[in-house]
């Protein structure tokens, strides 16, 4: 079974519908999959209150797990913590934190305010990530992803070695904006390994940190 806790939409830069994308990934063997669209400020609101609806009816129809994500992004990073507790009260079930990948300009210093909010779920794509934010991250219990999409997949190894280092636990995600971008079982065994992962860090990466995850949130891999 696929867990997938990043993935985006036409509600913001994906291309598919959220019903499309949750239908893809329902028949290529996802059991549990989060839609993350783009957000800042001003239009968490809608954007969550629809994938919470999209969600919840494709979870009631097919059996699959959706769950209604934000992906903060581009946000200043004064203003991070406030954007991840806004999502968490408008319903989100999985919040994220565009974080700072090698291959776009996020503001320096957008790490180390996502690891300091307790709203944060996950730290996408973090780039060269220090040892204190791993540390951090260990500490707050966010999880650090490991990517499956071109470009901020080129830190997957310093991401695994320095984040596995400070004891922090890590997911893999696709980042999907398009159907071809959604995780196989052989893209993400793959992935794991070209991060340098060894066999039962591979193992504790794909079938205990998901579901460590789903807990941490009150949530389950069993469909509604
Ligand atoms: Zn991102
Ligand atoms: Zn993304």
């Amino acid at each position: 079974m696929i867990y997938d806790f990043h993935t985006h939409t036409y509600l913001s830069d994906g291309v598919l519908s959220p019903m499309e994308l949750i239908r893809t990934a329902h028949v290529q063997d996802y059991g549990v999959i989060a839609v993350t669209d783009h957000v800042g400020l001003e239009d968490q609101e809608r954007i969550i209150k629809t994938l919470l609806g999209e969600c919840r009816r494709a979870s009631e129809a097919w059996g699959i797990v959706a769950l209604a994500g934000v992906e903060i992004t581009h946000v200043p990073k004064s203003l991070i913590g406030e954007a991840a507790q806004r999502a968490r009260d408008f319903g989100a079930q999985i919040v994220l934190v565009h974080g700072e990948t090698i291959v776009e300009p996020v503001e320096p210093g957008s790490n180390l305010a996502a690891l300091s909010s307790p709203y944060v779920d996950i730290l996408a794509h973090p780039g060269l990530i220090t040892e204190d934010e791993a540390s951090l991250a260990a500490e707050m219990g966010i999880f650090l992803e490991i990517s499956t999409r071109r470009g901020h997949s080129l830190t997957n190894g310093h991401v695994a070695k320095v984040g596995l280092d400070g004891g922090a636990r890590l997911l893999l995600d696709s980042d999907a904006h398009r159907p071809e971008d959604l995780l196989t079982e052989k893209l993400i065994s793959m992935v794991a390994r070209g991060a340098g992962l060894t066999g039962p860090e591979e193992a504790t990466l794909l079938e205990s940190n998901p579901p460590a995850l789903l807990e941490r949130r009150g949530l389950t891999a069993q469909p509604r």
